[in-house]
């Protein structure tokens, strides 16, 4: 399994590392000609989402991103990952609108701009922790979207088919779960050896 990883801008070494430590194959995605490296799936990292969204747009990747992921390709989003990837964006302008969820962008105000709790992710036995930077959260699903987590009453994780999306940042802690969650939900989208995914851990 080979996991590209967004370059443009924000927290994309931090994924690398998660990455690198749960033994699967990776590289960066910086201009249009990296996506010609073959990849089975996509991280988009944290940042500043109207940044990235320019950048992709920019470098012209934007169409041909968003094509992939409409078909299939497995991408995980965390925080301004997921805003790029929401239909609907409340404080800010819908990127790759790719995923049936409606955002807030820096929806904890300015007071309780980053924080850190532990919480329930999907049907994991054991909380998980999450770390929040001008995080934002997940207002609506819809369609074929669902939610994975939720933090006082707000849904801060969320899944659509192929697509996963977390307010939070998983790459900032030393938990591995979550991306070992992406992991096997990109292995199991695509007919990739099941040899390859217990490498990842
Ligand atoms: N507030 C940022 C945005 O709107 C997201 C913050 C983050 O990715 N840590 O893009």
């Amino acid at each position: 399994m080979r996991v590209a990883v967004l370059a443009l801008q924000g927290a994309f070494a931090e994924h690398e590392e998660m990455l690198e430590r749960l033994g699967a194959d990776h590289f960066q995605i910086r201009q249009k000609k990296d996506l010609d490296t073959p990849f089975d799936a996509l991280i988009l990292p944290g940042g500043e989402s109207t940044v990235i969204g320019k950048l992709l747009r920019d470098e012209g990747m934007f169409e041909e991103l968003r094509t992939r992921i409409q078909n299939g390709l497995p991408v995980f989003g965390t925080c301004a990952g997921m805003i790029l990837l929401a239909e609907k964006v409340e404080g800010g302008t819908p990127c790759l609108g790719t995923m049936e969820i409606q955002v807030k962008r820096n929806a904890y105000g300015r007071q309780l701009g980053s924080f850190y709790t532990e919480d329930k992710f999907d049907d994991m036995r054991e909380p998980v922790p999450m770390t929040f930077i001008r995080a934002p959260y997940v207002e609506q699903v819809w369609g074929g979207a669902r939610a994975l987590a939720e933090v006082d009453g707000h849904i801060v994780a969320a899944r659509q088919g192929n697509q996963l999306v977390t307010a939070f940042h998983p790459e900032l802690g030393q938990d591995p779960r979550i991306h070992e969650y992406f992991l096997k939900m990109a292995a199991s989208a695509g007919n990739i050896p099941s040899s390859t995914l217990s490498k990842a851990g």
